[in-house]
């Protein structure tokens, strides 16, 4: 599994409200930029993938 995120569905105008709730700090913000995930510390929990509004964030096989 990964977490990816669909920058297409990013605003990319805000700073990302699920950064806030990753519980391991996976999440990463350059600027307004749509968020990457850092994949050695993701623990696949879900958090960001549920809290986004924009349904951007997705996990995938
Ligand atoms: S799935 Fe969980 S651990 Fe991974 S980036 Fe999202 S909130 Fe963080």
């Amino acid at each position: 599994m990964k977490i990816s995120v669909q920058k297409n569905r990013c605003p990319q105008n805000h700073s990302c409200p699920s950064i806030r709730v990753c519980p391991v700090g996976a999440l990463e913000q350059n600027g307004f930029d749509a968020p990457v995930v850092d994949e050695d510390k993701c623990i696949k929990c879900n958090k960001c993938v549920r809290y986004c509004p924009m349904g951007a964030i997705l996990i995938k096989d």
